[in-house]
């Protein structure tokens, strides 16, 4: 089969023949639905390099998965082949604390991981492939009648991050409160669905781009801004001057952190969940008082089967552009040049 493999760091991804996959014990393989292409893949092909995370290439790229069952490994039960599944991206040791809770995305014990810290599309081979082995039955989460893989598979990670992100400040969320999105992305666009299918909160949408703007209106926004040097004037100025209870950075640069900090509400949240590699200078002075300040990464198992019944009932929809695995690239180009409308998906 063909596969769009990351074969060094800073390096282009290239389409290349590998073998396909069978599933060993526990195991299953996935036939690729959908493979949503994902911001962090620039940062693999363009920023990383050794060292950077505990994982390297080469593999196929594709971190955002679904698709139907193709083969069972021995000792799998309760999956059906041709069944529509969704595959949980982060791949953790399945028995620590954090694992058994379904959250991977924390695993303590990394080493017993089948890659430390990483899944598909991340140290190992992703769904940008006609298959992808699955390492352990318990990623995969059958699909709700009403959800198709293309759409489904940005779920999977520009949903269920922005979810995770929200779902732990709902309490500070009641009417009357506002959620900023900072970056109307492949994961902002998704971010300000979320808050308006599962939270009273006024939203606030900001980018620097009209397009970004008007879809952020389209999907509920009640408010968008430009984003530049006054914008958290603006946020406050739009709160009575209370600020924002909730800030989502989905950029996470500088520019974006000190905006976020100086819009956010006294007990606020401010949560960065965009790898920009920004900083932020915290200090008792800095910011106002009780603002919590957290990152997040993407999501746990049962918060994907939450996001996937959203997806189903038609409250959270992924505006997606599709592409051939053979033009691929050009998912990646234009989501680097800012010219991409939500999600691309690849559709091997
Ligand atoms: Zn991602
Ligand atoms: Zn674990």
């Amino acid at each position: 089969m063909r596969a769009l493999r990351l074969p060094a760091w800073k390096t282009e991804p290239e389409l290349v023949e590998v073998d396909e996959p069978t599933p060993g014990t526990g195991q299953v393989v996935v036939k690729i639905g959908g493979a949503g292409a994902c911001h962090s893949d620039l940062h693999l092909m363009h920023d990383f390099e050794a060292g950077a995370v505990p994982w390297n290439p080469p593999f196929t790229l594709g971190h955002e998965n679904a698709g139907w069952v193709h083969t069972i490994g021995a000792g799998v039960t309760g999956l059906e082949v041709g069944q529509p599944v969704a595959v949980y991206g982060p791949w953790g040791c399945g028995v620590c604390a954090r694992c058994r809770v379904g959250a991977d995305n924390y695993c303590e014990n990394p080493a017993a991981a089948p890659v430390p810290g990483g899944g598909g599309g991340l140290g190992l081979d992703g769904g940008m492939a006609a298959y992808l082995l699955v390492p352990a039955a318990r990623h995969l989460v059958p699909l709700p009648e009403g959800l198709d893989p293309v759409a489904a598979a940005p779920l999977t990670d520009a949903g269920l991050t922005p979810y995770h992100a929200i779902r732990r400040s709902w309490s500070k969320l009641p009417p009357g409160s506002t959620a900023v999105v900072i970056g109307v992305g492949g994961l902002g666009h998704l971010g300000v669905q979320i808050l308006k299918a599962t939270t009273a909160a006024r939203i606030i949408a900001v980018d620097n781009r009209d397009e970004a703007l008007r879809l952020a209106e389209e999907y509920g926004a009640d408010l968008t801004l430009r984003s530049g040097e006054r914008t958290a004037e603006e946020i406050r100025a739009a709160t009575g001057g209370r600020g924002a209870d909730l800030v989502l950075d989905f950029v996470g640069v500088d520019a974006t952190l000190r905006t976020g900090a100086a819009a956010a509400r006294t007990l606020g949240d401010l949560t960065i969940v965009g790898i920009g590699g920004g900083s932020l200078s915290v200090g008792f002075f800095s910011v106002p008082y009780e603002v919590s300040i957290q990152t997040t990464y993407w999501g746990t198992r049962p918060e994907l089967v939450e996001v996937l019944d959203l997806g189903a009932r038609g409250l959270l929809r992924p505006k997606t552009t599709t592409f051939t695995l053979d033009n691929a690239m050009d998912a990646y180009h234009r989501l680097q040049d800012g010219t991409l409308e939500g999600r691309a998906v690849i559709v091997p």
